[in-house]
Order: structure tokens, then sequence, then C-alpha cells
């Protein structure tokens, strides 16, 4: 038997069944499965929560790359301060969900002329990943007629401790290493270009509040040297973000009251540079990912070599993140569930649940302890919410994607 990860609080049963939004699974399902489940009051209240622990100070983004599905993204430009965003595709989401232009920044290496000339046009912040991207953006504004709104994303020295992937510290693709910053701060600010500020994100994924309260420590000094050495002040300072969900068994939940404390006494005593700067956190799976579920309906179930198998209609072309193929170094189960059995004790026997695809990566859930699981019974696997449709290999097999519903 394998241990699966916990089952996110705020999901409640009835008659046994588990409700998501207040409708059952079962409902839900009814029209055709596979299918994402998003649940607007957990998406609420996990805004909430994360307002109420964080300084006022500080600006909510989401890096919607986590879950692009355009009810949801509508829904979080009522709830959150801005978006981020790492494609013109998703640039042109971000400003249909009627989030302001002013509320957009666009990370990502690689920004190709057009994509340049789009955020200048929609008059977005470009966070620029080298020198060679900000002269391009530069000659972009001369040629529109439009001053282009730059930040620096600068590559830190440090990245967050224990974080599941590492996107800062040493040779990166992303951001302008450090050492090269102040020079390139001092040419924007005097190119009639609007001087942003910093973007500066240092991972992804950590559960830990000391390790993240340590990052933006060090986020702020080297902001605050920075602007120093540059000699420029620094209008706005992305943070970055990293803030982990327990996926796995034995994870815990970030406490984000400590790192909501932590921040706050920071902001106290800010560098002068930083004085009067507006600071932002973007975040992804921590502001969805709890918040949805994967429901795959059991077709199969068969026995090979003493072991059960439950094939359901779903697959890793949907949640690939669940297979263990998705940024994990070792295959761990996502919290599962038979949605229609939520109260019955788990079998004796392990029993495992897979994809329909034919590789053998196709693993949902590996020897787990669940109620006995028939044909036509329905599989939710939870965390769901953020890199699962958009982060799967939807093509592969030529299954078709999966529904996704907000409720
Ligand atoms: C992917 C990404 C995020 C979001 O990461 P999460 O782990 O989902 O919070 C934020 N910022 C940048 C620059 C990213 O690339």
């Amino acid at each position: 038997m394998k241990p699966m990860g916990p089952i996110p609080d705020a999901f409640a049963a009835s008659d046994g069944e588990l409700v998501i939004g207040g409708r059952k699974a079962s409902d839900l399902a009814a029209e055709g499965t596979p299918l994402f489940v998003y649940s607007r009051t957990m998406l609420d209240a996990r805004a909430a929560e994360l307002r109420a622990a964080m300084p006022d100070r500080l600006a909510i983004h989401y890096a919607m790359k986590a879950n692009p599905f355009p009810p949801l993204l509508a829904h979080m430009a009522g709830l959150v301060d801005g978006f981020d965003v790492a494609s013109a595709g998703e640039m042109r989401l971000a400003l249909d969900a009627g989030m302001a232009a002013g509320a957009i920044s666009f990370a990502g290496p690689g920004k190709d002329d057009p994509e340049l000339e789009a955020a200048i046009a929609a008059r977005i912040t470009l966070n620029t990943e080298s020198a060679s991207e900000i002269r391009r953006a530069l000659a972009a504004g001369d040629r529109l007629g439009i001053a282009p709104r730059l930040a620096i994303r600068v590559n830190p020295s440090f990245d967050i401790k224990g974080s599941g992937m590492k996107m800062g510290g040493g040779a990166k693709p992303f951001g302008i290493d450090a050492d090269l910053v102040p020079s390139l701060a001092r040419e924007i600010a005097a190119s009639g270009a609007e001087w942003r500020g910093f973007h500066i994100y240092a991972g992804s994924q950590a559960l830990d509040a000391q390790a993240v309260i340590a990052t933006q420590a060090a986020t702020l000094a080297l902001a605050g040297d920075l602007a120093e050495r540059a000699g420029v002040d620094v209008p706005h300072c992305n943070l970055g973000g990293g803030f982990g969900i327990p996926y796995f068994p034995g994870d815990t939940p970030l406490d984000i009251g400590q790192v909501g404390s932590a921040l706050a006494e920071a902001f106290a005593a800010l560098p002068d540079r930083l004085a009067n700067t507006h600071f932002a956190i973007e975040l992804g799976r921590y502001l969805v990912g709890e918040a949805g579920v994967y429901l795959t309906r059991v077709i199969d179930v068969k026995e090979s070599h003493g072991e059960i198998f439950a094939v359901t209609d779903g697959g890793l072309h949907h949640q690939l993140a669940a297979s263990g193929n998705f940024g994990t170094v070792v295959r761990r189960n996502y919290p599962v569930a038979v949605a229609g059995r939520l109260g019955e004790p788990p079998v004796e026997r392990e029993q495992t649940i897979v994809g329909r695809l034919c590789t053998p990566l196709d693993l949902l859930a590996n020897k787990v302890a669940l109620p006995e699981i028939q044909p036509g019974d329905l599989v939710a696997i939870f965390c769901a919410g953020a890199y699962g449709a958009s982060a799967s290999p939807a093509a592969f097999l030529g299954h078709g994607p999966a529904r996704e519903v907000l409720v």
C-alpha cells in the first residue's frame, strides 16, 4: 500500500458523495467525463485568507500559466490586483478577462518582436529577460511611438530552499544576472521608456514558511542594493512567489500567517530606495491549485499478476502532474478518492488507478487504499486546479481534451 496526499479540507460530502461548489460529483459528471471542476467558493476563500495574512501594501497577482481557463480568469480578475502572463496569447486572455492593462506584466524568455509590440501597444509591463530584449523592446516602442513600460527580471543568486522547481540561482535562461542589472536599469530610465522596476522570482512550490521568509528578505535586500548601485528608484517590485500547496503524503500547508508578519516587518524597515515602491507577489498554484478536481470515470477493473487495476476514461493527457511526469523527481500519489464512496472504509487489497493511454507512464494512483472500485465509479483527483488541463499533452493518443467547468 502506498500513501496518498491530503485531500484539501474544504471539500464536503453529501450522502457519501463528493460535493464541489455545492454540486454533487455525479451531477457534474452527467454531461460527460473526464472533466476538471473548479470551485468559485474555494477560490474566494483562498484569496481572502491570503489578503488577511499579507500586509495591505502588498499587491497580489495571479500567475495565469497555472490555469488560463477563461471563466476562471474572469473570476480571478475580481479577486487579485494583477495578472502575470508569459505569452502574447496569455496577455490577450488576461485583457479579455477584464484585467486592466496597467496591472498586467509579461515575463518569460524569448519574447519575439510581434509579442513585444503587442505588449507595448496594450500598455502592459514587460519584465525583460536580457539586454538584447531590452534593446528590441526600446526599438519596438520607437516604431510604435509608444513609451514601453519596462521592468527588469533579475536572475537572483539564490533560490527558495526546498523549492520544487529551480528558477533562480546560477546560470539560467530566466532573467538578467544581477551584475548586469544596474547599468541596464540606468539605460532604461534614461531612454524615455517608463521604468517600472524589478521582478525577482526565486522558485516555486515552497511549503516551509522560514524558507519563503528568507527568500523574501534576500529579494528585498537585492532590490535595494541594485537600486542603489543603479542610482534609480524602484516604482514597482515583484517579489516573486513560490507559495506551495500540499500535494503529497507528509506535506503540510505553508503558514502564510508567518510569511505575512515577516513581510510586514520587512516593509517597516525598507532601504530608502524602496521607500515608495509598490510591491507585489505573483502566485499560481497557491491561488488555484486546491480549488480544482479532476473527475474521471472507471471503464474497466482488471487483475494482473495479483494486482488490481482500475482503468479510467482519463489520464496523463489531461492531468500529467498527477502521473508524476511534470516537475517531480520521484513519483508520489496525489490525493485521490472514489467520488461516490467518500465515507466507505478502504478494502484491504490495494488498487492502482490508471488512465487509458497505452503507456506505463499513465499512472494516476499507485497501490492505494480505497473502497472497492467498480466500473462506472467516478474517481476524483484533487489538487487539479493548477498545471492540469493546460499543462498536459491533450493531443497525445487522440482521446481529446477534458471538459472544464467553474462552479
Ligand atoms: C510559473 C511562474 C509563477 C507561478 O508559479 P506557482 O508555483 O504556480 O506559484 C510565478 N512567476 C513566474 C515568473 C513563473 O514562471
